[in-house]
Order: C-alpha cells, then sequence, then structure tokens
C-alpha cells in the first residue's frame, strides 16, 4: 500500500473548526481523551487474550507518555489491541463515534456551548487539535498477521495513511506536534503528571511519564471486599478526602440491579464543615468505567447524607454523558435510589450491631441527617434512626429512638395503654425538666422526648406517626387519657385539701376577675389539670400549633407580637390559694391585679415571649419591698 490521501467528512473539518477557535482555556483534556483511549485498547487486548487463551504474550499491559521539548512533541504509546487498517478509516476518519457524534449533534442543536462541551466530557481523538498543530498515529492490531500503519493529519483538510514496512510491535502510538503556545506547558513533566493525578488517576492499567507510574492508587471500589484490609481502605479515603484521621465507617457495595454500580463510601470521623464556609462543597465522585465524569456529584445521595464520602462507579452509563443531562437521566436516578436505601439500611444495622458507633455518627453527623425529614420515600428508614434526649434519660448525652420510647411504654403500661409518643420543645434539659407542662408526665412516668433544636419539630411534623402511634406534644396532650392513669410510686402529691364547694364557685368567680385583668391579652383563664408544682402556664386555643413551631413560623413571617394564649392555674398552689383567701375577703384588693399579671408575665417570660420586662420588675420589688417588710416584723 502507497501513501493513501483522504479527505475529512464535513462534519469533522467543521468540528476541527470550531475546536481550534473556540477559546477554551482547559485545553489539557486532550491528555485524559488519549489516556482513556489507550486505557480502552488495553482492556480489549486483555480480553482477546483470555478469549484465545493466549498465555504467550508476556507483553505488560501499559501505557507510556513521553516529551520533547526540542522537537515539540509529546507522545503517547500504548500496549492495547491497535488497529487495522479499516479499523483505523473506520474509527478515526469519521464521526460515528459516540462522544464526537454527541458533541456536533448538541452544538448543532445549540443546546450547550463549545466550551462546556469540550470541559466537561471532552472530544475524542480530535481533542488533540486543540493543542497540535499536526499529529501521527502509528498502531499495528494485535491480531496475527496485521500490518502496521502511520496515519498523519495537520486537522484541517484530511489525512493520510501508509504502511509502515518496518517492525512495529503492536498497539498504538500517537505523536502529538505542539503549536508553539502549548510547548511549554505540555512538555513539562510535572504538569502531565499532575494533569494524570486529576484526570486520570484510577485508570487500571500504569501509565508511566518517563519511568515513573504515576497512577499508584488503585481503584479500590473495583476490588473485592475481602481483599481489602483497614489500612488500604483508610489510604484510600486519606487520599480521597485529605482527612488525616481514619474514617468511621466504610460502606462498600456492588449493586448488580436494577442499576449495576459500585460505591465506595466512608463516613467521616468528623463532621467537617458542612454548616461552615464550604457549604456547598459536598458530593460524591461519580466514575464511568473508572474514568471521573463528575467531582462533587450532588445527583447520587441526597444533601442530608452528604455526609458520605466517596465514589460511585457504574458501567452503564456511557462516557459521554453531559453534565446537564446527568440531573435528569433515569438511571442516575435509580442508582440514587438504591445507593440511598444501602445507606439507610447500612445506618440502621450499624444502630442495631454497634450502638457506641451509631452515638458517634449521631453526635458528628445529625445536623445534616435530620435536614432528611423532607425525604418521604425513606420515611420509614428514618425515623428509625433518628434519636432524641428523653425526659426518662440518664442525661443530656443519653438518646432514645422512637421504638426504644415505645419499649418503654410498653413495659411500664403493657402493650395497649397508650399509642402516642409525646414530645416536647425546650431550648434545654435544663429547661424542659423545670417545665409545668412535663410535670404530669413526671407523675404518671410517662416517658417524653425533648426536642432542643427547631428543626426536631419539623421531624415530628413531617414523621407524624410511628408504627401506628401517633407523635403528639405534650401541649397537645389529652390530658384526661392521662389523668386516669396511677402515678408512679415514689410520686408525692402535694398535701392539699380540697376545695368546697363555695371555695369552688368563688374561684372560678376569681378566673373570671383575672381574665378581666388581663383583657385581650389572652384568650381565656382556667384551671389546669397539668400542673403540680408549678402556679400556672400557658397553653395554646385548641388545635393550634405547638408553642415552638409558632414561634419559628412567626419568626419567619418576621411577626413579633404576643399569640393569644390559654392561662393556665394550679388551683392546689399556694399562691392561688392566698389569692382565692383574700378574693373572698376583698375581690377588688388590688393584690389579685398585681398577682395576676405578674403570674401572667412571667409565664410570657419563661415562654420567651416578654418583650417589655419594665412591669414585672416594677411589680416585683414592690412585692419584694412590702414582704421584707412584713418578714422583718417576725424577727
Ligand atoms: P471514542 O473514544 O468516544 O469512541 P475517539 O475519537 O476518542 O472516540 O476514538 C475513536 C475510536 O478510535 C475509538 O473508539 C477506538 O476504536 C479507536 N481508538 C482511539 N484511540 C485508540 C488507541 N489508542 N488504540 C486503539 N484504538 C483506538
Amino acid at each position: 500500500m502507497s501513501k493513501e490521501n483522504f479527505e475529512f467528512k464535513a462534519e469533522i473539518s467543521q468540528l476541527l473548526e470550531i475546536l481550534v477557535h473556540s477559546l477554551y482555556t482547559n485545553r489539557e483534556i486532550f491528555l485524559r481523551e488519549l489516556i482513556s483511549n489507550a486505557s480502552d485498547a488495553l482492556e480489549k487486548r486483555r480480553f482477546e487474550q483470555t478469549k484465545n487463551d493466549n498465555q504467550n504474550d508476556q507483553t505488560p499491559f501499559e501505557m507510556k507518555i513521553s516529551v520533547d521539548k526540542e522537537n515539540k512533541t509529546l507522545t503517547i504509546v500504548d500496549t492495547g489491541i491497535g488497529m487495522t487498517e479499516d479499523e483505523v478509516k473506520e474509527n478515526i476518519g469519521t464521526i460515528a463515534h459516540s462522544g464526537t457524534a454527541n458533541f456536533a449533534k448538541q452544538l448543532a442543536e445549540g443546546k450547550e456551548s463549545v466550551d462546556s462541551i469540550i470541559g466537561r466530557f471532552g472530544v475524542g481523538f480530535y481533542s488533540i487539535f486543540m493543542v497540535a498543530d499536526s499529529a501521527e498515529l502509528i498502531t499495528r492490531s494485535f491480531r496475527d498477521g496485521s500490518k502496521a500503519l502511520s496515519w498523519t493529519s495537520d486537522g484541517k483538510s484530511g489525512y493520510e495513511i501508509e504502511e509502515i514496512k518496518e517492525e512495529t510491535p503492536f498497539g498504538t502510538k500517537i505523536v502529538v506536534h505542539l503549536k508553539e503556545e502549548f510547548v511549554d506547558q505540555f512538555t513539562n513533566e510535572n504538569t502531565i503528571k499532575e494533569i494524570i493525578t486529576k484526570h486520570s488517576n484510577f485508570i487500571n492499567a500504569p501509565i508511566f511519564v518517563g519511568d515513573t507510574q504515576v497512577n499508584t492508587v488503585s481503584a479500590l471500589w473495583r476490588e473485592p471486599k475481602f481483599k481489602i484490609t483497614k489500612e488500604q481502605y483508610n489510604e484510600f479515603y486519606s487520599f480521597l478526602t485529605y482527612d488525616t484521621e481514619a474514617p468511621l465507617d466504610v460502606l462498600h457495595f456492588s449493586i448488580d440491579a436494577p442499576v449495576q454500580f459500585q460505591s465506595l463510601l466512608f463516613i467521616p470521623e468528623k463532621e467537617h464543615g458542612m454548616f461552615g464556609m464550604d457549604r456547598d462543597n459536598w458530593g460524591q465522585d461519580l466514575y464511568v468505567r473508572r474514568i471521573l465524569i463528575e467531582h462533587n456529584c450532588k445527583n447520587l445521595l441526597p444533601e442530608y447524607l452528604s455526609f458520605c464520602k466517596g465514589v460511585v462507579d457504574t458501567e452503564d452509563l456511557p462516557l459521554n454523558i453531559s453534565r446537564e443531562t446527568l440531573q435528569d437521566n433515569l438511571l442516575l436516578r435509580k442508582i440514587s435510589i438504591s445507593l440511598t436505601k444501602q445507606v439507610l439500611s447500612h445506618l440502621e444495622k450499624m444502630a442495631k450491631e454497634n450502638g457506641d458507633e451509631f452515638k458517634k455518627f449521631w453526635s458528628e453527623h445529625s445536623r445534616v441527617f435530620k435536614t432528611g425529614y423532607m425525604d418521604f420515600l425513606n420515611k420509614d428508614k428514618f425515623a428509625n434512626l433518628v434519636r432524641f434526649n428523653s425526659m426518662q434519660s440518664a442525661d443530656a448525652e443519653d438518646l432514645v429512638s422512637f421504638a426504644m420510647y415505645q419499649d418503654k411504654v410498653k413495659d411500664t403500661f403493657g402493650a395497649d395503654a397508650t399509642k402516642e409518643i409525646y414530645y416536647f420543645y425546650a431550648p434545654s434539659r435544663e429547661a424542659a425538666l423545670l417545665s409545668p407542662y412535663v410535670e404530669i408526665f413526671q407523675q404518671k412516668g410517662i416517658e417524653v422526648l425533648f426536642l432542643y433544636e427547631p428543626i426536631d419539630e419539623f421531624i415530628m411534623e413531617a414523621v407524624r406517626e410511628f408504627d401506628g402511634w401517633k407523635l403528639s406534644s405534650i401541649e397537645h396532650a389529652d390530658l384526661s387519657t392521662l389523668e386516669n392513669l396511677s402515678n408512679v410510686e415514689d410520686f408525692e402529691a402535694p398535701k392539699v385539701e380540697e376545695l368546697n364547694v363555695a371555695e369552688k364557685a368563688s374561684f372560678d368567680d376569681m378566673l373570671a376577675t383575672m381574665k378581666d385583668y388581663l383583657g385581650g391579652q389572652v384568650a381565656e383563664v382556667k384551671i389546669s389539670h397539668r400542673l403540680t408544682g408549678a402556679a400556672c402556664c400557658l397553653s395554646n386555643p385548641d388545635g393550634t400549633l405547638s408553642s415552638s413551631m409558632e414561634r419559628v413560623m412567626r419568626t419567619i413571617q418576621k411577626d413579633s407580637g404576643i399569640p393569644q394564649k390559654v392561662l393556665e392555674l394550679n388551683p392546689n398552689h399556694t399562691l392561688l390559694r392566698n389569692m382565692l383567701a383574700l378574693y373572698q375577703k376583698d375581690s377588688k384588693d388590688s393584690f389579685i391585679e398585681q398577682g395576676t399579671k405578674q403570674l401572667f408575665e412571667s409565664a410570657l417570660l419563661l415562654e420567651g415571649y416578654l418583650q417589655d420586662p419594665h412591669g414585672l420588675v416594677g411589680r416585683m420589688n414592690d412585692l419584694l419591698t412590702q414582704s421584707s417588710t412584713w418578714y422583718l416584723q417576725t424577727k
């Protein structure tokens, strides 16, 4: 065969024209394309050799990249499958191939800009003409009896093919003749190494630059689990995340249905900046057959599982998929659904089998995890995993799940006593334990979950029910069912005399008077059935939100007024008994008004609603002055 000249087809000329003239700056990606082609060629040879059981050929599977500043060239040689004459014409001379064809199509349809396509997905072999004046490809097919060929082109009009007579090893060698302005950059070995590490680090075959193998970290996720040591996992993790600490946990799975993918995820020991400056820097790395498609891909796991760092690799996606279409890619959606379930199941297993580890996980990552209350698809799993401090916990660190709550209640009251899970929001454990609302629960020995963060209430609103049990804020608890339950053994009820009929009537009158003193500030003043120690508390008129939820809503709506509440009074409290006695003597005694306002404003203060403390403080000082005078007289 003598020299043959071929003209480029119209679409290739067009493509080359665009490539050469685009202002695209990140031209280094041509190397990624060449490496990826060489890697495919090596895989094909491996397949061929295995198929034919050809053990004779000892040629190593590898690629070598060398640079020559003087001659202004970069050369890549692989020991892959090589190409026959027909294959060269077919593969290199036409545009039938996935990447290039896609590229041209999307450009033609005006869906993508040149730069964004080149940057993200490369355009295959022809991307070399972004940096090259001309290129030479020498190839000989691995198959017996194949001739060696040389293909050359200036990337403008067409190409030449010529047979090579000298002995040529099988495989492919590509010599890139660099344009003047790219010589310095791409004949620098260190730069080349950096580019390889960035884009092609997990290519299976060794990549040599000079005598050094650059890609030394293997694609660990592709290896069978039982072969991997803990040290290897840790090493890989620190390579991936630059975290100096070992990960808390490793999740390594290989899924075949409904989609094929492999995933290696790590849960870091420490929560790293999810709430700091680095807020947006999350996601997992998406690979397609070991080639990085997207770093920090946000379509693999929902944000609430963003504490998982790692890699997902699938055989099923085309290499040239565009990132915009990744978002609505059905296959990726399936991977995401499956991966999310895997992670949640893993956490459930951890919670069950390794409580200490789960505790660590929760203390580090629960802030992010809790934002998952909107994942309705996995509501049950989510509900299994959330933890709360509770009234009966030993301390603030002691946490319970919904299921643990149920077990406790069933143990104490039998299986059918109540089917409610009670919760209460307070700024801290101390505040919760002192709150008048929890008194009756302490008295009856019914567990209450304590919520300390606004998001906890959103969780309750979203979950609503757990295993048939309703989640109820204790502010809305149906007290009539609770009252019938017996008190805990060591509960000491304050000893008070029952009110007689006349006293009861006066008490009701006093309540009406108190309501008058408070006017429209309260919806109602009534006797409380929930209080034992405290004198009073505020509750919401029936059917409205819990107070803390209401506060959240009001903050959102920038409403700073005081909502109308019900003032509940404890008729057995000494203060109320004294007020009643005074009231019976003189219903207009000024202390009744003073006491009423003081009780109401203290309750507002406790609930976080009191805006102007002057009245409260002034009254308190008056009362202290009076009482100290009386006290002094007794000394
Ligand atoms: P793509 O890789 O998306 O198919 P390319 O333009 O990069 O597009 O490559 C076109 C084809 O040329 C490849 O599919 C492959 O068949 C062939 N090819 C490219 N480089 C090599 C190589 N180093 N060894 C063997 N075949 C190659």
